[in-house]
């Protein structure tokens, strides 16, 4: 197979599984629940599922792992769709526990044939209060011995809704002495009279996940189920319910878990931001989730980029969000249109300059196919407040009375005077221009060493701009010590009601990406009108985030 690239543990597993002619092609899937949506650790999860199929020759399943049916949803089940599409992967078949409940009911029927499950009259607390610990083997329940007629009977009946929530559960009989305590006899059916969002009101026992994830794996005959590491002891429970069932063996690999500091990638916990309306919803532009970096302004290419960085381990760590941020902030810089934004503006009006004219501006200097664009200049111009300074301190190279300074892709300019109200606030910024130093066409032979931004007073497009900050203030808000809502950012969002933008900017549609001149990454958000842009903030240029600050 390609070998650029070191592989990963599961790929060299599966490396040596096809040379030695363990399987010819092989088959994963990706499992989600759809109870939330996906996020940046789900990232890590797709492109290690679809990557290997790019890589090696089969293919990947998607497959909602839907036997909840109380926190499920098709909302979710299309935000996954199109999160995945989003990243850059299709999936072969797109299948649904769900689809299964019927197979899997008739893999119960079989396994109490055998007399390897029974109907137990226990309830859950009852049935965990006798697990015993890993130190102290469990107690057998009383109704263990039940025969296989009645078990078959008891079942039929628990599924045709005889009997109330949480009356009896069928479980697998292994051993209430084992050492792994997930196979002291598991639950593999609880009763839930539930709608669910797929099946309806036809099923009132739900198959419990270990029932349904490996039965579900063989029967897509999966080659390679990869699961996160706390699916370890698990898998010996995959391995048993394959082999007493005698269905297609498919494996079970693990690896650690991704999360990113200053955050949390939990669905759960995802879901409670969301539900207490701490941020705008499941797509906010702070939520680790592939929807909010989508809207953040991610791309499909940064996220993989990161992805790939990170690796696949088996041991969990925290990954640093700053590494995140640079795999987007060195996509954009190659990808995204330079413009120019003002953000905090003060006037300027140039004393010698009469009418208007359009200048021509490169779109992207890194990239040579990016082309150009016209901007508006004219006797007005807006600068930015800080990029002025009445009494400047030694070697600044910004505006500053009688200095010079060059306005990107335009003119040198000198500052003659400053205009203050009574206040003493600057209200106006007299300069002149040097017609010869025009950019590209330069003969004033002056050099400087200040270049600034600015946008044409009369052509000024107003703009709203949000910028956002960490949605926590610690590195790992799980940490336990606290309820991890303590941690919240209450500074995470700073909106700019009213900057000032070049004209072009009129033309952004929805998920466009910007470069704003000496500003940072910005994307047009969802929000916008035709008469009002909203812009949010992807990422500074640079990597402007001090730990020690905090
Ligand atoms: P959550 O705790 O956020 O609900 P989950 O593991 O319950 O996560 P699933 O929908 O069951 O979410 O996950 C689908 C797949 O994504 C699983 O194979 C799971 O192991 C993987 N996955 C989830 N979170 C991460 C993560 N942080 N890093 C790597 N893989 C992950
Ligand atoms: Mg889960």
């Amino acid at each position: 197979m390609a070998e650029e690239k070191s592989l990963n543990f599961i790929e060299e597993i599966i490396d040596t599984h096809l040379k030695e002619g363990v399987y010819t092609s092989i088959v994963t899937r990706f499992p989600p629940e759809p109870n939330g949506y996906l996020h940046i650790g789900h990232a890590s999860s797709i492109c290690l599922n679809f990557g290997l199929t790019k890589r090696f020759p089969g293919y990947t399943n998607l497959r909602f792992d839907d036997t909840n049916p109380v926190t499920e949803d098709t909302e979710y089940v299309d935000s996954i769709k199109e999160d995945v599409r989003w990243l850059g992967f299709e999936w072969k078949h797109e299948r649904y526990a769900s689809d299964y409940f019927d197979q899997l009911y008739t893999f119960a029927l079989a396994l109490i044939e055998k007399g390897l499950a029974y109907v137990d009259d226990l309830t859950a607390e009852e049935i965990a209060s006798q697990k015993g610990t890993p130190t102290e083997p469990g107690k057998n329940s009383p109704y263990r011995d039940r025969s296989i007629e009645e078990n078959r009977d008891l079942f039929i009946r628990m599924k045709n809704g005889e009997f109330p929530d949480g009356a009896k559960t069928l479980r697998a009989k292994i051993d209430m002495e084992h050492i792994n305590m997930l196979m002291r006899d598991p639950i593999l059916y609880r009763i839930k009279h539930a709608h669910h969002h797929r099946t309806g009101d036809k099923w009132c026992i739900y198959p419990m996940y270990d029932f349904a994830h490996g039965q579900s794996d063989s029967i897509e005959q999966v080659t390679h189920s990869i699961c996160t590491m706390e699916f370890v002891p698990h898998r010996e429970l995959y391995d048993w319910l394959i082999k007493q069932l005698e269905i297609y063996p498919s494996h079970q690999y693990e690896f650690a878990r991704r999360n990113i500091n200053y955050t949390v990638t939990s669905k759960r916990k995802l879901l409670q931001l969301v539900q207490e309306k701490k941020v705008a919803g499941w797509d906010d532009p702070r939520m680790p989730t592939i929807s909010g970096l989508r809207r953040r302004g991610y791309t499909p290419e940064s996220i993989r980029e990161f992805c790939e960085r990170i690796g696949v381990a088996k041991r969990d760590n925290l990954v640093d969000v700053g590494l995140l941020e640079f795999c987007v902030r060195e996509h954009l810089n190659r990808t995204a249109l330079r413009r120019m934004v003002v953000f905090d503006p003060v006037k300027v009006v140039l004393l010698n300059y009469q009418g208007e004219e359009w200048l021509n501006s490169e779109n992207n200097p890194e990239d040579p196919a990016g082309g150009h664009r016209q901007i508006p200049f004219s006797r007005e111009i807006y600068i930015e407040r800080e990029d002025f300074m009445e009494n400047p301190p030694k070697k600044y190279f910004r505006l500053a009375p009688g200095q010079l300074v060059r306005l990107k892709s335009a003119y040198i300019i000198r500052c003659e005077e400053v205009i203050k109200d009574q206040d003493g606030v600057i209200i106006e910024i007299h300069c002149t221009y040097i017609p010869e130093s025009k950019s590209g066409a330069d003969t004033s032979g002056i050099s400087v060493k200040g270049t600034l931004h600015w946008v044409s007073v009369p052509h000024a497009v107003k703009a709203e701009v949000r910028l956002y900050d960490r949605l926590f203030n610690v590195e790992n808000p799980t940490d336990e010590s606290q309820d991890f809502m303590h941690y919240l950012n209450p500074s995470s969002l700073e909106v700019l009601p009213q900057v000032m933008a070049e004209p072009s900017l009129l033309e952004a549609k929805t998920g466009d990406r910007y470069q704003f001149v000496r500003k940072g990454y910005f994307v047009l958000d969802k929000d916008s009108q035709s008469t009002h842009l909203v812009f949010n903030k992807t990422v500074g240029l640079k990597d402007g985030w001090n730990p020690a600050k905090g």
